[in-house]
């Protein structure tokens, strides 16, 4: 379970988060929408642990376990995973050995043997077929020339590899065409179970219909102002966020 209390962050001196109180129990996905600079995204980076983002107020915990202490590949050993919102080029890295290399990474921490390169290709093989992405996307250079929408199943992919206890998707359904973004979908409901959970970043109540959240939370200018079933998406997708702007101020 992720238990989020007054969290406050700072970029640079300027306040983003404003104090978020938020509870994801196993076994759920929560989805988290609101205007754009709200501060999704630093939540997401937040709880990653990503460097210069600076905590000022409150804690995060996942299973107990206090997440803002810890390194970044602690969390990830933790079972934390952020899929980015703009996930990055790397040139000169192949996508299959970056990806091996991370999988092996949180199965030495889990214990568990790692993968030599033909075992790892057979499982990661396996996956990208079911997100319909082509073979030689593992060939290629980690995302370099992958359009937006590859770009996005790259990290369900990796997602589907390391198996995550807790999954942060920031806005992964951006830029995909209406099959795609079912495919993700199925992705992240592939995952669902007991010990699973996600906070799942969008503007769009289309996935929603696909990946059904138990709850969604809006965020206004670095708090949560409401939460609400999957029907609050759908009221937000008709009336869009003036109301509670309006309220809020
Ligand atoms: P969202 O994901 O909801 O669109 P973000 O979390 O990306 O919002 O951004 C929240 C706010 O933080 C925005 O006003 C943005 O301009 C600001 N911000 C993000 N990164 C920086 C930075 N490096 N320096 C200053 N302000 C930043
Ligand atoms: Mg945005
Ligand atoms: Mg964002």
């Amino acid at each position: 379970m992720l238990e989020i209390r007054g969290l406050a962050a700072a970029i640079n001196e300027k306040p983003i988060l404003k104090g978020i109180d938020l509870t994801v129990p196993d076994g759920e996905v929560h989805a988290i929408m609101g205007p754009n600079g709200s501060g999704k995204s630093t939540l997401g980076y937040v709880l990653s642990g990503r460097e210069d983002y600076a905590v000022t107020a409150g804690s995060a915990t996942f299973n107990g376990i206090d997440l803002l202490d810890m390194e970044p590949e602690a969390r990830a050993a933790a079972g934390l995973f952020l899929a980015f919102q703009a996930p990055i080029e790397l040139p000169g890295v192949n996508n299959a050995n970056f990806l091996r290399t991370a999988l092996n990474a949180i199965r030495r921490s889990r214990g568990e043997s790692e993968l030599d390169a033909v075992q790892f290709l057979k499982l990661a093989r396996a996956e990208a077929k079911r997100l319909a992405m082509p073979d030689d996307m593992l060939k290629r250079n980690v995302n370099v020339g992958f359009s937006g929408g590859e770009k996005k199943r790259n990290e369900v992919l990796q997602m589907a590899l390391l198996r995550p206890k807790l999954a942060i998707l920031d806005e992964t359904d951006s830029g995909l065409d209406i099959d795609a973004l079912k495919i993700v979908a199925d992705g992240v409901n592939a995952l669902r179970g007991p010990e699973f959970s996600a906070l799942v970043i969008t503007h769009h109540q289309r996935l929603l219909d696909h990946l059904v959240p138990n709850r969604v939370h809006v965020l206004l200018n670095g708090q949560i102002v409401r939460s609400g079933g999957p029907e609050l998406a759908k009221e937000l997708e008709k009336r869009g966020y003036g109301d509670l702007i309006a309220e809020a101020a």
